[in-house]
């Protein structure tokens, strides 16, 4: 039998993460754990009860009441928080910027960080995000990074966001998607990074096809890799 697998998806905003990361776990059947929803959450939670985001009492006593979790509704994945579905209401742009702030907290980043390795402990899953491969699970068995211009990044997002109708500017949403880079990669707390071990990616010139083809490629000679190893440590 295939062994699950810990696979760890990080890189920059509007670089295509959510969309593999589902796909991925799809294919695979496995679970898919986009942990970006979840800063998210805490962000609209955050602003929804008034706390500032440089108060840590309170975003702690907030995290630590907070209930996240990630359903499928008629094969939809939504996120429910505290019961109800928020998968729209923490894709404003506001949120986006707000969830930037939030994640930079270590309060906030040690009660998800908790969370997502209680999610994933058992395999079988596929996390996304910032520092899946870094700080989450740094032994996970397959590590991707994935990048893009901003440019590009940040086109993407505007055609995301104006499919869904909302009234988007190109340049301010690229000039958003530079910002969120800016406080992601600058912060003191896991900065964004590539992890040593994660397969680089450039998604620039690729299409969700092309991308998801290659990573199953990479999991398929993992998997085929494990079952070796595991025959021989039966051997021995
Ligand atoms: O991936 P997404 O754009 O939904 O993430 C929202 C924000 O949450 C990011 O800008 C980033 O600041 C933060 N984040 C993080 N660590 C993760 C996932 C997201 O800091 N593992």
């Amino acid at each position: 039998m295939k062994r699950q697998l810990i696979i760890a998806i990080d890189g920059p905003s509007g670089v295509g993460k959510s969309t593999l990361s589902r796909r991925l776990a799809q294919r695979l059947q496995y679970v898919n754990i986009d942990t970006g929803a979840m800063y998210r959450s805490v962000a609209l939670a955050a602003r929804r009860a008034g706390i500032a985001l440089d108060d840590p009492k309170a975003l702690e006593r907030l995290c630590m009441d907070l209930d996240i979790r990630f359903v499928r509704n008629n094969g939809a994945e939504k996120v429910l928080l505290d019961g109800e579905d928020v998968s729209e209401a923490i894709r404003t742009p506001e949120i986006s910027l707000l969830s930037s702030k939030v994640s930079a907290q270590p309060v906030v980043r040690s009660a998800m960080v908790r969370l997502q390795r209680q999610m994933g402990e058992n395999g079988g899953v596929v996390l996304e995000g910032r520092d899946i491969g870094t700080v989450v699970f740094p032994a996970a068995e397959v590590k991707f990074f994935l990048a893009a211009t901003a440019r590009e990044r940040g086109r993407r997002r505007y055609l995301e966001l104006r499919e869904k109708g909302l009234d988007v500017d190109l340049e301010r949403t690229i000039a958003e998607v530079e910002t969120r880079d800016a406080a992601d990669c600058g912060r003191q707390h896991a900065p964004l990074r590539q992890a040593e071990d994660a397969v680089l990616i450039d998604t620039t010139r690729l299409n969700i096809d092309q991308v998801l083809e290659r990573m199953l490629r990479v999991v398929a000679e993992r998997q085929s890799r494990q079952s070796q190893n595991l025959k021989e440590d039966r051997v021995s």
